[in-house]
């Protein structure tokens, strides 16, 4: 497979047309940005965290029935996927309280949110991701009323899978935020799950194990996303 033209370069990833028809590269780059861009830097090997990370998370998914862009890893920051329409929801999965929504709203933090709160974002960097409803996801065209719902149903799936995945390895999975995509009809998930969308949580000593740490100087991010990529992908799956 050769890769081709570049079609979008985000903050932290680049994707790459190819010349087979339907696939696309994804490059995780090193780059790490938090608060809308505000904070940046270059840390060496973070794309292939991340990227291994979300090729072991999206594997797994597509064992247990769940539709995802992943196919295959060219080499430790490229992954090959299915080219989809993407749809301009952030779907954020709470199991506890944290970040934003306690920035935002009554909640204290640490407050388990059972059942898990669906929260979804509007992705549009210049007006700051805003939260959209139910009402003005429909108002704004930007799924069906049908795929909203399948969406939803989907978000909570892999939050019951990669839940108790993660608790194997003694880690709280927090909050996550996963993004989506079409191919035709069928919605297939997109993007990446790894530890700079996901907030994670050291079971025993309540450590934070994701971007936290480089949002807000907690630690050594490269060692600590180094552990955390190790104790993942050495999960074993059911
Ligand atoms: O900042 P907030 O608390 O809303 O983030 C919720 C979850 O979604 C966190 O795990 C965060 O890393 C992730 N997120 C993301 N990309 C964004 C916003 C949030 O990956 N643009």
């Amino acid at each position: 497979m050769k890769c081709k033209d570049l079609i979008i370069k985000g903050k932290a990833k680049s994707v790459y047309a190819t010349d087979m028809k339907g696939r696309l590269i994804v490059e995780f780059r090193d780059d790490i940005t938090a608060f809308d861009g505000g904070k940046k830097d270059v840390l060496k090997d973070k794309g292939t965290y991340n990227a291994a990370v979300s090729a072991f998370f999206f594997e797994y998914l597509e064992q247990q029935g769940v539709r995802t862009h992943f196919l295959t890893m060219l080499d430790p920051h490229h992954m090959v996927v299915r080219k989809l329409e993407m749809i301009p929801l952030e779907v954020i999965v709470r199991n506890i309280a944290a970040g934003s929504i306690v920035r935002n709203y009554p909640f204290r933090e640490g407050t388990p949110l059972d059942p898990p709160l669906i929260v979804i974002d509007y992705k549009d960097d210049a007006r700051h991701d805003p939260m959209l409803n139910d009402e003005i996801i429909i108002a704004l065209n930007l799924v069906t009323p049908g795929e909203l719902k399948k969406i939803k149903k989907m978000a909570l799936e892999v939050n019951r899978l990669l839940s108790s995945l993660l608790a194997g390895q003694g880690i709280t999975l927090v909050d996550f935020k996963i993004e989506f995509g079409r191919q035709g009809r069928t919605i297939y998930l997109g993007d990446e799950i790894s530890m700079d969308s996901m907030r994670l949580w050291d079971k025993k000593t309540g450590e934070s194990l994701d971007k936290d740490v480089y949002r807000f100087e907690k630690g050594d991010v490269m060692a600590i996303y180094n552990t955390v990529a190790r104790r993942i992908t050495t999960t074993k799956k059911q």
